[in-house]
């Protein structure tokens, strides 16, 4: 047993992790990752001690911690809609706006009990397609992601979840058969532009899940253009994209001859995922 208890773990936290507002937050949720419990055992029970090989394991999380890790790294797994994700710094960390993706994938096809054909490009952690894997086991998810490691992220996830998802190693539409045609094309590309001073905090993130040309649209364009190859007739698509990026994405919906283009903002009122039928 360490000398430390939940208490002096805490107070540790704050003293470490003074410059960030979250300190006594980042410090709780590395003690109920260590000790497998809920933070009602962290308030209920301030002298528990931690053993030695759990201290040592505190105070790693609090040095990487102060280095800028988010703390998602640091504990390996996030929460997303109702389910809970390994992450690595291979993926990004799933975000709360995202939900946004599965909430109006989801409204699409509310009268509809059928075997929705999805594709999900850019799969990372695998947030979405596993969200809606989760809420409709009647949907055929083919899941594509250019990178490797995301791919092996997102497939155990999947398995951990015994969710049904189809994986596939493609940038884009490139490994994606020809002729074959999805109900719903989402994703979560990346958006941001390469000299975005907010890239800065986004440090540990892999960029190519990040960045996207000079003005964050290239993978978004890219997307938008092709889809309609693969959508079937009245198949929707459905991306997230940046708050400033609306009204440039709903031109090329438009140019691209998709109808029923129309913008969904996110829980801090911002322009945030557009959608558009073929
Ligand atoms: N929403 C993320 C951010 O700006 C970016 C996600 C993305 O590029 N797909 O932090």
């Amino acid at each position: 047993m360490s000398e430390c208890n939940v208490t002096t773990c805490i107070a540790m936290a704050k003293q470490y992790l003074h410059s960030s507002e979250t300190a006594q937050l980042d410090g709780e949720i590395l003690l109920t990752d260590i000790l497998q419990k809920d933070r009602a055992f962290i308030y209920a029970n301030p002298n528990h001690r931690l053993s030695d090989a759990n201290f040592q394991r505190f105070i790693s999380g609090l040095a990487a911690r102060a280095c800028g890790e988010p703390i998602a790294y640091i504990t390996g797994h996030k929460a997303f809609w109702t389910i809970d994700l390994a992450v690595s710094r291979a993926v990004l960390i799933p975000r709360p706006e995202t939900e946004l993706l599965v909430e109006q994938s989801l409204k699409f096809f509310a009268n509809n009990e059928g075997a929705i054909r999805v594709l999900e490009l850019g799969v990372g952690s695998g947030a979405i397609a596993c969200s809606l894997a989760s809420e409709k086991p009647a949907w055929q998810i083919l899941a594509v992601d250019a990178c490797p490691a995301a791919l092996k992220i997102a497939t155990q996830n999947a398995q951990t979840l015994q969710l049904d998802i189809q994986f596939l190693q493609s940038d884009w539409f490139s490994a994606i058969p020809e002729g074959a045609t999805f109900d719903l094309i989402v994703s979560n590309p990346p958006y941001v532009s390469a000299t975005d001073e907010h890239l800065k905090s986004l440090n540990f993130e892999p960029k190519n899940a990040l960045v996207s040309g000079a003005d964050g649209l290239t993978a978004l364009k890219k997307i938008i253009v092709t889809t309609p190859n693969y959508l079937s007739a009245g198949g929707w698509l459905l991306f997230e994209h940046g708050y400033q990026q609306g009204e440039a994405v709903r031109r090329l919906m438009h140019q691209a001859g998709y109808t029923a283009v129309s913008t969904f903002c996110d829980l801090n009122g911002k322009e945030r995922a557009t959608r558009g039928q073929r």
